[in-house]
């Protein structure tokens, strides 16, 4: 590739309502770069920035409503250290791990995250964010406890997750961000790490970002990096016609691209293979888009449902036993220690909450009950019917516009039912990665010195608390590291390298656009590699992706700095898949627990495969390793040898 920025020539943008400005440049020098200013990464700048650090946050949105929490949040899950939980987090965090997870789980971000959750719920109630029903309005109610004000959602006698005003949470961050003088560079996508000499596997020194608007290209130079950018979306299925460019579990701009700089870099990963249909409703166990309006999961966990003739539909425990009432939807069974919604392991394989009846589809088929099925507000307790349609669904991203458009249509939840829209509604392609990412230690370092990663950018990480908690140590070990860390030297030869790959499709003046390769690339992961797996049909995944990579790749235009984050984020998007597709191949067996399923292997999980599968780049070889599933080691001692106040 050229290294000599001075040969780019750039085409002239179409109408365009920014100033031009390719190929001009903004050098930033920090202590702590913080790649991604969703919810780990503000919180990783503010701990960053609290030890007296020069701390810079890059974000390709604006970071008062960027990232998965952006549009707001209802639930704080994983909280057993808040005062008024009755679990043990070491208990909290080992039991689930053992009975719904197979063992498969990091540990040592899921420890991190129950003894620090509260805290760091604490610390967005002093930035200003609203956690405790400080109105009374709930007072009296089962899941509200009174010493504190706090109300609590699925297990009203043991209390690990906790209902907050979840919209206010990163206008809550960002002003704490910009409080504590934290440099905040938005609409700024980062395209790359930058090492020590200009190779991969050394020393992360830094990052390059291009401005979204104008095409400013930047550098930023810092002791020490934190990996904030989440997993990403948009892999297996791409339409703008679905939601937005479609995501769960993350905004369509999480692209995948802090994953692909950090693989460029030699960064390794974890359980990239795993991926599933999302088909899991956990609701009526039909296939749900997850949350729709009228549901009982989530959001709307623990409301009635009944049927087109007003018939309920019964519940079972998580046992599978039936339960009649809806206290018994709330507390442990009997045997059971408390209830947790388990998402990253066994979800979808053992349920970890009471839920309807798993038959219910063929119980509708035999015309048991009748359909369409609605959520049943009015026959629930006034608390329960105000708390789910006023707090929760008026607060959760997934939800309120739901709230605010029925509310202002008179929707009435003391008279009214709402439909549940989830029968028929995931698309063939619609799937999803569920949680690969990074590999990290106990001071969530990845294998690259310098560089750390808080929240969905490490493998297995899901929820608003795990992203604070992450992102809060992430901040203080990447601080911890930049205090002591020698001057970072920049390659200019890999700056150049980056420039010329970035701008590579502003420069040409047609070709193929995003949206057709975003949709390509789509298409192989699920002809290729989607719920059927074989070597042979992942062998010519790989070898279509390459040929896409070689071929149609290299002709991608841009004509604007908007459709250059596009692009970039597609190439990024490639070298997921990719990723995937290698990881894919390399766990060769079955395994359930990972939502993986191989029909050459179709052993589930064999004991010789009971650990996690990891990959890395090497120059041009993809390393294939792997890890223990108890990497962790002790955890109360590990936590509190690596714990930085
Ligand atoms: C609508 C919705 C509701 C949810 N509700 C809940 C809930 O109630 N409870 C719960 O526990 N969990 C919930 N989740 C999940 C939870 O929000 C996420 O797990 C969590 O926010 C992840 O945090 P993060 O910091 O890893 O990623 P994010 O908060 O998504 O941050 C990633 C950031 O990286 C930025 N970025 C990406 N690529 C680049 C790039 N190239 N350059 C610069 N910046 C980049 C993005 O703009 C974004 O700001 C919800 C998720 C969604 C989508």
């Amino acid at each position: 590739m050229e290294d000599n920025q001075n040969s780019l020539t750039f085409q002239e943008p179409i109408e365009w309502p920014y100033p031009i400005r390719y190929g001009e440049e903004t050098r930033v020098n920090v202590d702590v770069l913080v790649l991604g200013g969703g919810l780990s990464g503000c919180f990783a700048a503010i701990n960053a920035a609290r030890k007296g650090l020069k701390v810079a946050v890059v974000d390709k949105s604006p970071i008062v409503h960027s990232g998965a929490a952006g549009s707001g949040v209802d639930h704080w899950m994983d909280c057993p250290s808040n005062p008024a939980s009755k679990v043990d987090p070491e208990e909290f965090t080992l039991e689930p791990v053992r009975k719904y997870k197979g063992g498969y789980a990091n540990v040592i971000a899921n420890y991190i995250t129950a003894r620090d959750s509260w805290d760091a719920l604490c610390e967005l109630e002093q930035m200003g964010m609203k956690i405790r029903d400080t109105d009374d309005v709930f007072k009296g109610a089962p899941f509200r406890d009174e010493a504190t004000k706090l109300l609590f959602a699925y297990d009203y006698e043991t209390r690990t997750c906790i209902r907050i005003w979840g919209t206010g949470m990163k206008p809550s961050l960002h002003k704490e961000c910009k409080r504590l003088g934290v440099q905040l560079y938005e609409r700024i996508m980062v395209t790359s790490l930058l090492t020590e000499g200009g190779r991969p596997g050394g020393r992360v020194v830094g990052a390059t970002g291009v401005h979204t608007r104008t095409g400013e290209f930047f550098v930023f130079r810092a002791k020490a990096s934190v990996l904030c950018m989440a997993t990403p979306e948009r892999l297996w299925i791409f339409s703008s016609e679905w939601t937005g460019l479609v995501g769960r579990d993350g905004p369509p701009a999480n692209a995948g691209n802090g994953h692909a700089m950090a693989w460029r870099a030699g960064a390794e990963f974890a359980r990239m293979e795993s991926s599933s249909h999302e088909e899991w409703g956990g609701s009526t166990g039909i296939g749900a888009v997850l949350f729709g309006t009228g549901s009982n999961f989530a959001t709307w966990y623990p409301c009635t449902i009944v049927d087109a003739e007003g018939k309920e539909v019964p519940w079972v425990d998580r046992e599978g036993n039936p339960i009649h009432t809806l206290e018994e939807r709330t507390k442990p069974g009997p045997g059971q220690k408390f209830l947790t919604l388990v998402l990253g392991g066994g979800e979808g394989k053992a349920e970890s909450m009471p839920h309807l009846i798993p038959d219910l589809p063929e119980r509708i088929r035999k015309g048991e009950f009748k359909l369409p099925l609605y959520a049943d507000l009015p026959g629930m307790p006034e608390y329960e019917r105000r708390v789910i349609f006023g707090l929760m669904v008026g607060q959760e991203g997934h939800t309120w516009p739901v709230y605010r458009n029925l509310t202002e249509a008179g929707f009435d939840p003391d008279k009214d039912q709402l439909q549940v829209y989830e029968i028929g509604a995931a698309p063939p392609g619609w799937r999803r990665l569920r949680y690969g990412g990074l590999v990290v230690d106990w001071d969530l370092r990845s294998n690259l010195e310098g560089l750390y990663a808080g929240g969905q950018s490490i493998f297995d990480g899901i929820g608003v608390a795990h992203a604070s908690s992450t992102g809060r140590w992430a901040g203080r070990s990447a601080a911890a590291y930049a205090q002591e860390a020698p001057e970072p030297i920049i390659d200019e030869k890999q700056v150049n390298r980056e420039k010329t790959r970035i701008y590579a499709p502003i420069q040409r003046p047609d070709g193929i656009n995003w949206k057709e390769l975003q949709a390509g690339i789509a298409k192989v992961m699920q002809d290729y590699c989607g719920d059927t797996k074989t070597e042979e049909l992942m062998a010519l995944g790989l070898k279509t992706l390459e040929e896409i990579r070689e071929g149609e790749s290299r002709t991608l235009f841009a004509r604007t700095p908007h459709e250059l984050m596009r692009a970039l984020e597609v190439l990024d998007i490639l070298t997921c898949c990719e990723m995937i597709i290698h990881a894919s191949r390399a766990r060769k067996a079955s395994n359930s627990w990972l939502h993986f399923e191989r029909l050459d292997f179709p052993q589930d999980d064999p004991p010789e495969w009971r650990k996690w599968v990891t990959l890395r780049l090497e120059g041009e070889e993809v390393r294939v390793g792997e890890l223990a599933l108890d990497y962790h080691g002790d955890i109360k001692k590990n936590y509190e040898t690596h714990k930085k106040e």
